[in-house]
């Protein structure tokens, strides 16, 4: 391999990650969406609390992946744990940006591809949360 090529691949790598990136802080907001729909509350004005103490998260709290992960899984202020549905959600955002973009190319086509699977994500949610009665 020829140093273009690597630099090629390199930029490759570094564009799907930044796309990974992307695609998790999307469903990071999906999560958002998928709590607050069924209870009817304002989707975007009040920032995210924890579940069970209802400590208001601050932005090193919400960084997807990385903080589940930093946190062990357990919320910083009273330790109860947080789902891993959430981190869950966040990695299927990362892995359905690339899977676009790695199909279709940075085009319109991937971002058609990357919506549906937004809003099949939170459509599925929500009724496997209506079945189990809880949301
Ligand atoms: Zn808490």
């Amino acid at each position: 391999m020829d140093m273009l090529t690597i630099s090629i691949i390199g930029a490759k790598i570094i564009i799907e990650m930044i796309m990974f990136a992307i695609g998790a802080s999307i469903f990071s907001f999906l999560n958002v969406i998928i709590y607050r729909l069924p209870r009817k509350m304002i989707l975007v004005r009040d920032r995210s609390r924890c579940v069970s103490c209802k400590h208001q998260l601050s932005f090193r709290d919400m960084i997807p992946i990385i903080s589940w992960v930093s946190l062990k899984g357990r919320c910083r202020y009273c330790k109860a744990k947080i789902s891993f549905r959430y981190t869950f959600i966040e990695c299927l955002g990362g892995i359905s940006a690339v899977i676009a973009t790695l199909y279709a190319g940075i085009k319109l086509k991937a971002l058609g591809i990357f919506l549906i699977t937004a809003v099949l994500t939170v459509v599925i949610f929500i009724t496997v949360d209506k079945l189990r009665g809880v949301g």
